[in-house]
């Protein structure tokens, strides 16, 4: 039977990529999202991969939400911690509100997901979980320390949670992307990304495959050795930077 991967923040961007790859490397995929229901609708009509609503910052609708994903598709076997948000701002306009929006989205929301998995996974005695951190959390960004912060953070449960699982073949590990030309990137003005394609040595922004390439790699039988590591694809942007 096919192993089942839930992929959150699955139906837009870097997400959507991935769930389409592990549908076509032959996962059950179910994918998770916010709130944005018409482009939920879309990439279902369009991928045949159903979609779940609930916020990844609210544990108790993400042990509902998977509760009802598992009800459908069996137990979780691949948890892909894709859902992230950003709320830029210099340190000194950023408003506590921005600061717990994104800790609660792209650090607690991995708690959250993580947690509500971890014991089926431990009890099975397999799994697979990568968490979609970002070069930011690597090397810190102008006007993100709240995502910078909660990026970091990322890859210190990472590394820790891979010592927890290791045993119970569980693999653990993080994915940085560098640039990908999603909404998230787009949205930022366009000399702005000029700017920060210059500093790209590939001379270009990545696209969303590219990372789902990364994810599909990690969560496989293949992978087994690979734990508690984090995979960079940034267009050689962190060695230039
Ligand atoms: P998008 O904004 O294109 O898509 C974000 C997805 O996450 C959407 O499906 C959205 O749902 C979902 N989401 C947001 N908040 C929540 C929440 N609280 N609960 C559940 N789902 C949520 O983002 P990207 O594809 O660009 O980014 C994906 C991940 O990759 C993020 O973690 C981001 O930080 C990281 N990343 C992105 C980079 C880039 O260049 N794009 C670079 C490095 C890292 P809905 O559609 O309902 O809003």
């Amino acid at each position: 039977m096919a192993r089942t991967a839930l992929v959150t923040g699955g139906t837009r961007g870097i997400g959507k990529a991935i769930s389409v790859a592990l549908k076509a490397a032959g996962y059950d995929v179910a994918a998770n999202y916010a709130g944005n229901d018409s482009a939920a609708q879309a990439f279902t009509r369009e991928t045949g991969i159903k979609a779940y609503k609930w916020s990844v910052a609210d544990y108790d609708a993400c042990r509902e939400g998977i509760a009802a994903v598992e009800a459908a598709h069996g137990p979780v076997d691949i948890l892909i911690n894709n859902a992230g948000i950003t709320r830029d701002a210099p340190f000194h306009k950023m408003t506590p509100q921005q600061w717990r929006e994104v800790i609660d989205t792209n650090l607690t929301g991995v708690f959250n997901m993580t947690h509500s998995v971890w014991n089926g996974m431990r009890d099975r005695g397999f799994g697979r979980i990568v968490t979609i951190s970002s070069i930011n959390g690597q090397k810190g960004q102008f006007a993100q320390a709240n995502y910078s912060a909660a990026k970091a953070g990322d890859l210190g449960f990472t590394k820790a949670l891979a010592q927890e699982g290791a045993r119970r073949n569980i693999t653990v590990n993080a994915v940085c992307p560098g640039y990908i030309a999603t909404e998230m990137v787009m949205a930022v003005p366009e000399a702005v990304r000029e700017q920060i394609i210059a500093t790209i040595p590939v001379g270009r922004l990545g696209e969303a495959e590219e990372i789902a390439r990364c994810v599909a790699f990690l969560v496989s039988d293949e992978a087994g050795f690979i734990t508690g590591a984090t995979l960079t694809a940034n267009g050689g942007q962190y060695m230039a930077g």
